[in-house]
């Protein structure tokens, strides 16, 4: 699905930002994943299209981005139903289905992903002609009424932007690198404004154009090279921003002079046969003497962050690799209490947390001393974790076994965290996650920035080096169980 919305900043270009205008650096960014998070709507709304029961959290969210698969979902469910009650028999006329979307719809061509559809509910109907007017006559009218609904759902609730990505292409544009967006979508235009980025980009070609122009689609590296012609600047002299494999292996094969791999799923392997540089979100990019390259040291406003509820990365992330979890104690899984003694767990959050440590590694790292952290989880009777107590320093294993950490002098919680990934057998293509909410968890923020997930608690004025946030304690116990229905899914 995204793929076909295709999000590509183009950076195309960063020599110098000293040189004469004509030789300015580019950049050429791929478009919607990486610079539209989704689009906004009401949350029942959105609720309701997943037909789930909503969250606490998008309940009392006013607006929910990340739904850009769910409006997609929607609008053809608003084409299918109708059409498949009026035209399909017996069986064949039962609603449109998630299973359906993902089988026949996603990641398809529009009219293409029709004619599978109504293939395999065994309805006949003509191909048409793509100029056909949205309808039902024909496979094209079909697609087309589909086109309209969700240009609609655009219209009517908005788009939201990843913020890093926004100020990403602010910085560069600041530095006078010269951006150009490219993507596969009709529809890239319209969904920009609705953003409210599409002042970010001198130069857009999108899918009218590759239509127009006739030119063929990634891996092939012409909409980027057309793309820079436009800029007047030399593949040579400009980057590549993308987050698919099929647009780093344009990028390379276009001879761009840097190729950025925008690895939101933590998959570096998949990325860095061709990319030059591979990052998990453009806040982890820096421009230095013209070039881009990966950020040693990331910190990201808390306000710029996405809701972790939101994320819709996660199951990229999660399947089929394992996964371990790793949480701070105070104001992560309790809420702030005047007395320490006073942090109990509650029953949901001790209940959630055996059940994840049934399914995957998980540890607490606090700054209580373990006696004292042994104390308050005993009381709840949670079997099966790691606990470390003095951030790290002294560690009680699963097995009842305890160990200190050597030496005292390097100990953090993002030292603790490495120690306990190893202790554990940890595999080194697992997915770890860290969720803590002050600043002696930055560490093991850091610690995870490049290939894990790390999550940040609260909503203060400050920065830090977690991808996503939530607000409380409640919303952790609420990602712990998204956590493990992603793990026990698979
Ligand atoms: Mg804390």
């Amino acid at each position: 699905m995204w793929l076909v919305l295709g999000v590509a900043l183009v950076a195309v270009s960063f020599a110098s930002i000293f040189i004469r205008w004509a030789d300015a650096p580019g950049v050429v960014v791929a478009f919607y994943r990486m610079l539209i998070a989704g689009v906004l709507m009401a949350p029942l709304t959105l609720a309701g299209l997943r037909r789930t029961r909503p969250s606490a959290a998008a309940l009392r969210s006013t607006l929910l981005a990340g739904a850009m698969l769910a409006v997609h979902f929607a609008a053809w469910k608003a084409v299918f139903d109708p059409f498949l009650a009026a035209h399909g028999r017996g069986a064949a006329a039962r609603p449109f289905t998630d299973a359906d979307y993902r089988r026949h719809v996603d990641g398809i061509g529009r009219y293409d992903g029709v004619a599978a559809l109504l293939g395999a509910r065994g309805v006949a109907l003509e191909r048409g002609d793509p100029a056909d007017p949205p309808g039902d006559g024909t496979i094209c009218a079909l697609g087309n009424r589909k086109d309209a609904a969700f240009a609609e759902a655009v219209r009517r609730h908005g788009v939201a932007p990843y913020l890093t990505t926004r100020r990403f292409v602010e910085r560069l544009r600041a530095a006078g690198v010269r951006t150009a967006v490219i993507s596969a979508s009709r529809n890239c235009r319209m969904v920009l404004e609705a953003a409210g980025v599409s002042d970010l980009f001198e130069v857009r070609i999108d899918g009218l154009d590759l239509d127009e122009l006739g030119l063929p689609g990634k891996p092939d590296p012409a909409v980027f090279l057309e793309a820079v012609a436009r800029l007047g600047v030399a593949p040579s002299h400009a980057a590549v921003v993308e987050d698919a494999v099929s647009g780093v292996r344009a990028g390379r094969a276009g001879g761009f002079a840097t190729v950025v791999g925008l690895d939101r799923a933590r998959r570096p392997d998949e990325l860095s046969q061709f990319a030059d540089v591979v990052v998990p979100d453009a806040a982890d990019l820096e421009l230095v003497d013209g070039r881009l390259q990966a950020a040693e040291h990331v910190r990201v406003r808390l306000a710029d962050l996405p809701a972790a509820a939101e994320d819709t990365d996660l199951p990229r992330m999660v399947s089929d690799r394992p996964v371990a979890v790793f949480l701070d104690y105070d104001g992560t899984l309790t809420p702030i209490v005047d007395r320490p003694e006073d942090a109990r767990l509650g029953g949901d959050a001790a209940d959630e947390l055996i059940a994840l440590a049934e399914v995957c590694t998980v540890g607490i790292i606090s700054g209580r001393d373990l006696a004292d952290l042994a104390d308050v989880t005993e009381l709840v009777g949670l079997d099966g974790l790691w606990l470390a107590g003095s951030h790290g320093f002294d560690v009680l294993a699963p097995d009842g076994t305890t160990h200190q950490l050597t030496p005292a002098a390097d100990r953090d919680k993002g030292a603790a965290l490495r120690w306990l990934c190893a202790a554990a057998a940890v595999p080194t293509d697992a997915l770890v996650v860290f969720i803590g909410d002050d600043v002696t968890d930055e560490d093991a923020l850091d610690a995870v920035r490049r290939h894990g997930l790390g999550v940040v608690v609260g909503n203060e004025d400050r920065s830090s080096a977690a991808h996503d946030r939530v607000d409380d304690p409640a919303q952790v116990i609420e990602l712990l169980g998204r956590l493990r229905a992603e793990v026990v899914r698979r």
